[in-house]
């Protein structure tokens, strides 16, 4: 099968991710394999190529947005039929055995693997996944829309979950690439204010288009105080800036799994009852919540697209906010 491995963290001006002809992989017990018609490309595959994250399967095949039709039943997976279509998210196995696992926190895990992180992902034409952690994807998305929704959507997801918010209220979404496009409008649809800060016009203006009640820069006044903030850029300057824009008992959620150091700032930041929190990875229950939501109605995913052997272009393009929205890899049908 066709991949784009990477065997080197490195600038992704120096074109890391390598197109290599590798041996198809065999599912196993109850493992499946998914032949793969769509990845989407993610910031956190960034941090992997250019090592922001430390190396952790090396060479590894990154991607963790994964929808594919299953082409292979491991000799025990029961759960699907070939040809199923499913989604594989960030979230690759779980121990199932530590406190976090037996207490519903199974985004904490001890011991996780992550895909296109500790196994080989999406950035391929293929791919192994345990059947208990893959899933039916809803029926009223395409597959090149349904995969942003995987990581973007279910990441978006799961800090909302963490700000407490739940049919009304002010939320403030800073920083606006893939995720926060797809959670402004699951706020829409819950009746749930949103405050867009970016510094990029582009993204301003897409998410005045999808119907934020206010955008601007971070130094612009809002007129009013809001409940949360969900900070989607990684900046640990823009982490502190965003306690000044709550009310008393309100919420920052760090929603990346990298950002820039903070700054030191004084206890006013956080007095009265201000929390500054983040959120890790998924448990496969939000997951199915999240896709469950979805599938309710329709949430628009802006969509560039991109072939496999692009995908150094795809991240570049990410790391120099060049495009707006969430970006993909796509599999010509062979
Ligand atoms: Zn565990
Ligand atoms: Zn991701």
């Amino acid at each position: 099968m066709k991949a784009m491995v990477l065997e080197k963290q490195d600038l992704l001006e120096n074109l890391p991710l390598k197109l290599k002809d590798l041996p198809l992989p065999e599912p196993e017990d109850d493992e499946i394999r998914l032949k793969i018609s769509v990845c989407g490309v993610c910031r956190t595959d960034l941090h992997i190529v250019e090592g922001e994250l430390p190396a952790h399967k090396m060479p590894v095949i990154p991607g963790h947005q994964i929808v594919g039709y299953v082409d292979k039943l491991g000799a025990h997976a029961k759960k699907y039929r070939l040809g199923d279509r499913l989604g594989i998210p960030w979230l690759y196995k779980t121990c199932g055995k530590c406190k976090y696992c037996k207490s519903e926190r199974e985004n904490l895990c001890d011991a996780p693997m992550f895909t296109g992180y500790d196994v080989n992902g999406g950035f391929a034409e293929y791919v192994i996944v345990n059947e208990e952690f893959a899933y039916p994807l809803p029926g009223n998305y395409n597959d090149k829309e349904v995969a942003p929704l995987l990581c973007a959507g279910v990441i978006g997801y799961q800090a909302f979950k963490a700000t407490g918010l739940k049919d009304s209220g002010r939320l403030g979404l800073f920083g606006f690439g893939s995720s926060a496009h797809i959670l402004l409008q699951i706020c829409n649809h819950l009746g749930i204010e949103t405050y867009v800060v970016s510094r990029t016009e582009k993204e301003l203006k897409l998410a005045e288009k999808l119907g934020a009640k206010w955008t601007g820069r971070i130094d612009e006044d809002m007129g009013v105080l809001l409940d949360a903030v969900i900070v989607f850029a990684p900046s640990g300057e823009l982490l502190v800036k965003a306690l000044k824009k709550i009310a008393k008992g309100g919420i920052v959620v760090s929603a990346g799994i990298y950002t820039t150091p903070l700054p030191g700032f004084d206890y006013s930041h956080i007095y009265p009852e201000k929390t500054l929190t983040s959120v890790a990875h998924t448990s496969r229950k939000n997951v199915q919540e999240f896709l469950n939501l979805a599938g309710r109605f329709k949430i628009h995913t802006e969509v560039n697209e991109y072939e496999l052997a692009e995908a150094n272009m795809a991240l570049l393009n990410i790391k120099y906010s060049k495009i707006s929205g969430s970006s993909v890899l796509i599999n010509q049908p062979s």
